[in-house]
């Protein structure tokens, strides 16, 4: 039974609250997995080539504690919780008054929101706990791509697992294990087709590997037949955008713009009103 407007506030605090905290960690992975990445293959590259690896501090999504990147002044426990530390220091480092970017609430916020969205649309059920695993990975993925033009592997991958397992289980109402098995290669032939049309027809690459590894993934997760409402919606998506920002910020429309987002918000919008979508284009 769906929660509903009316469910007992403790249902919406709960998940708001984890949401945030999420959040605040999504805004870690954000910032230090490509960082990781980096360092992986630039550590890659010394061993080919007979170098010793470079000696660096250790750097994962724990260590070390975060800092102002303006002053290196420690981050500490008060000046960490999701949103009221950046009201609270009015969006400045509380050493050096550097300002903090927007985008750490805003991130926190949007994942608390669809957190809470997730919980009144599939109740306090394994479906839900299923649709925060995907959403919460989609908003990493959408800003790592935002801010690097890569999806990373051990974000997608783990995704498509994790999608395939989570119809194994049946925590997706109304998707088989078929239509997940036939989503996840179905997606990923998909977009591995156009790109290779693309490539003969422009002699361009308008997309990447990891969009069709996420493509899969969302193929896993929803079925099948989810997949052309994905691809229509993030043509639309990235059209909205591609036009509001020539129009707000004059952006030169030969700059390649990622694609990932745009199926990763075409994706959350499928996880929510999908079924209804779909019932437009092929009876039940
Ligand atoms: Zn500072």
């Amino acid at each position: 039974m769906p929660a509903t407007l009316t469910e007992p506030l403790a249902t919406w605090l709960v998940s708001g609250i984890v949401g945030l905290c999420v959040g605040s960690f999504l805004n870690v992975v954000i910032h230090r997995l490509p960082k990781m990445l980096d360092r992986g293959w630039q550590a890659q590259c010394a061993e080919l080539s007979g170098e010793p690896p470079p000696e660096l501090p250790p750097y994962n999504l724990i260590t070390p504690r975060s800092q102002c990147p303006a002053c290196g002044h420690r981050i500490a426990a008060f000046e960490n919780i999701p949103v009221l530390s950046f009201l609270f220091l009015r969006g400045r480092c509380s050493a050096c008054a550097a300002p903090i970017s927007a985008r750490y609430p805003f991130i926190e916020l949007l994942t608390g929101a669809l957190t809470i969205a997730a919980v009144l649309r599939f109740g306090v059920t394994p479906t839900a706990a299923a649709a925060c695993l995907l959403i919460w990975s989609l908003i990493a993925l959408t800003f790592i791509d935002f801010d690097t033009q890569l999806l990373p592997d051990s974000i997608t991958l783990p995704l498509l697992w994790s999608g395939l397992l989570a119809n194994v289980v049946g925590f997706v109402p109304g998707v088989s294990l078929r239509d997940a098995v036939v989503g996840a290669i179905a997606g990923y032939v998909a977009l591995w087709t156009i790109y290779w049309l693309f490539k003969l027809v422009r002699g361009k690459e308008g997309m990447g590997y990891g969009d069709f590894k996420l493509l899969a993934a969302l193929g896993a997760w929803l079925g099948w037949q989810m997949l052309p409402l994905i691809v229509l919606l993030s043509s639309f998506v990235g059209a909205l955008i591609g036009i509001g920002l020539v129009v707000f910020r004059g952006r030169d429309h030969q700059i390649p713009l990622a694609f990932g987002p745009y199926l990763a918000i075409a994706g959350v919008i499928a996880l929510f009103f999908g079924r209804s979508l779909v019932s437009l284009y092929l009876p039940a």
